[in-house]
């Protein structure tokens, strides 16, 4: 196959207290997302996206919750073994586009940031990586965070 493409979603709810990272990037607000790692709920939906691209086993399954190991690691190093993962199965990234579904923050001042981060990662330019936020209007989800994430791999010559 010369294409695949890869879907990726999740959510984490927000907890008082603790740092909030999207994308790689540091955001002050007064609440952070939980979870197990870092609680990075766009490079997870990323992750997510990439391992599902190579049909490769999802996030949860390659680093389980349960495994201390993983107790507020970097998100990063998930994206890192997806991609190489990608790469092993012989493809490269050609975009990848995200919806961040979030009353707060406003994400808009930080998008280039986070753009930036994400297409370093990925080893991409910043033009192919998209990012847009929303707010979740009538989703009575305003304590929570959502991300959805596609990618297009091509097959490397
Ligand atoms: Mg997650």
């Amino acid at each position: 196959m010369l294409l695949r493409i890869g879907y990726g979603w999740d959510s984490h709810e927000f907890k008082a207290g603790i740092p909030l990272k999207i994308g790689g990037v540091g955001l002050a607000h007064p609440k952070g997302l939980g979870g197990h790692s870092d609680g990075d709920v766009l490079l997870h939906a990323l992750t997510d996206a990439l391992l599902g691209a190579v049909a490769a086993p999802d996030i949860g399954s390659l680093f389980p919750p349960s495994d201390p190991k993983w107790k507020g690691a970097d998100s990063a190093v998930f994206l890192r073994e997806a991609l190489n993962r990608v790469r092993t199965a012989g493809y490269a990234v050609v975009n990848v586009d995200c919806t961040l579904i979030l009353a707060a923050p406003k994400i808009g001042p930080h998008a280039t940031a986070i753009r930036e981060y994400v297409a370093e990662l990925l080893g991409v330019p910043i033009d192919c990586v998209g990012l847009k936020a929303k707010t979740p209007e009538g989703l009575n989800t305003d304590n929570a965070a959502i991300a959805n994430a596609v990618v297009l791999l091509e097959k490397k010559r």
